[in-house]
């Protein structure tokens, strides 16, 4: 079994369930005690969160390179991003640290392909949902993609970093996600792009076909772990 690395706190509230997810699935499929074999190093997301906000995306890449290289020092035999939004730094990380990155929206649309399915909703961080370093990818897969207008992401970005990243989960905010993702036009499936969104929205909640970053990434690292092709 190969060991994880998690680079994790973005927030801390999501690796819990990155965590949570990785050691249960890995139990799914061998059985008996086992859980994963894995190093999780936590960066402390207010430092992150001022970065990002003042645009210093150069001085956020150090902080994550450096729990790239611990993570890769202890052990790790390959790293997951445990956020969305941080894959914008994922080119440059890559070429500063000699390990394999697992990339989660890669890893989300290999899921979304399974289900033959063409036009997804994407919710997310502003970064996410307007810039390209994810949409791209996705785009690159064949995928065609729909982001909300200019005021829902305001308030998808608002909920995330107020109440999200800090483990507030409200049933006017579930409400507000909905309805926004209802917006959507013509989509076949709806990418929670972010790693907190899972706490406020799950499949029982749609109709449509729900991708949940968290569980795709962290499920795929396991198989990834034990070496298990599909
Ligand atoms: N966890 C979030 C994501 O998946 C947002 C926090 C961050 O900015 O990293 O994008």
């Amino acid at each position: 079994m190969k060991t994880i690395g998690l680079l994790g706190g973005m927030s801390w509230e999501s690796s819990l369930n990155y965590y949570k997810i990785i050691n249960r699935y890995t139990n799914e499929l061998l059985g008996g005690q086992n859980n994963a074999k894995s190093i999780l190093y936590t960066l402390n997301f207010e430092e992150i969160e001022k970065l990002q906000y003042e645009g210093n995306w150069d001085e956020a890449s150090k902080l994550l390179e450096e729990g790239a290289i611990s993570l890769k020092k202890a052990g790790a035999d390959f790293i997951l991003i445990c956020t969305n939004t941080m894959h914008k730094l994922l080119p440059k990380i890559k070429s500063r640290v000699d390990i394999e990155f697992l990339h989660i929206a890669k890893a989300t649309a290999d899921e979304i392909k399974k289900e033959k399915i063409k036009k997804v909703g994407l919710l997310g961080t502003k970064f996410t949902m307007s810039e390209d370093f994810y949409k791209g990818i996705l785009k690159e897969e064949g995928l065609e993609v729909a982001v909300p207008n200019e005021e829902d992401m305001d308030v998808v970005h608002k909920i995330i970093y107020e109440e999200l990243c800090l483990g507030k989960v409200k049933s006017c905010s579930k409400m507000r996600f909905l309805e926004i993702i209802d917006r959507l036009e013509d989509i076949e499936g709806v990418i929670l792009g972010c790693t907190e969104i899972g706490m406020l929205i799950s499949q029982k909640d749609l109709e449509i076909k729900v991708f949940d970053t968290t569980s795709i990434h962290a499920k795929e690292a396991v198989k990834m772990a034990l070496e298990v092709k599909e």
